[in-house]
């Protein structure tokens, strides 16, 4: 089954969620509170290479959009954990971030090994 909360994935039993750790009940009288969204700006910085592809953008698992150098992307997204992937040309990277309020995200080629680099900060 899936959260309702956070829509995660869960074992059919669960109590509680794994992910976002709300309870789980069908219990139509739950109070659900709204979660507070936060933004998350995503900068690349601006390299100088011959070949330079744009980034793609993975936002808990889904395709969101793709950053070209020097570009800019606003995601807003729920207060909690998110998983952040980018990929280009057979590069990937990965990072967690728990969003308790507005936070960039920094996006780079290593000029020596040409990993994406994603570096989190808070705003
Ligand atoms: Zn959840």
């Amino acid at each position: 089954m899936f959260c309702m909360h956070c829509g995660a994935k869960i074992p059919d039993d669960s109590v509680f969620c794994s992910k976002c750790g709300k309870s789980i009940s069908g219990n139509e009288n739950e109070v659900v509170t709204c979660e507070s969204k936060y933004k998350v700006t995503l900068y690349r910085e601006s390299q100088m290479y011959l070949l330079n592809p744009p980034i793609n953008i993975s936002v808990d698992g889904v395709m969101n959009s793709s950053i070209e150098n020097g570009g800019t992307r606003l995601i807003e997204l729920n207060e909690g954990s998110h998983t952040f992937e980018f990929s280009a040309s057979m590069r990937k990277t990965k990072i967690d971030a728990n969003l308790n309020s507005d936070m960039q995200i920094t996006l780079s080629w290593n000029r020596l090994t040409g990993a994406i680099v994603a570096r989190l900060s808070v705003m």
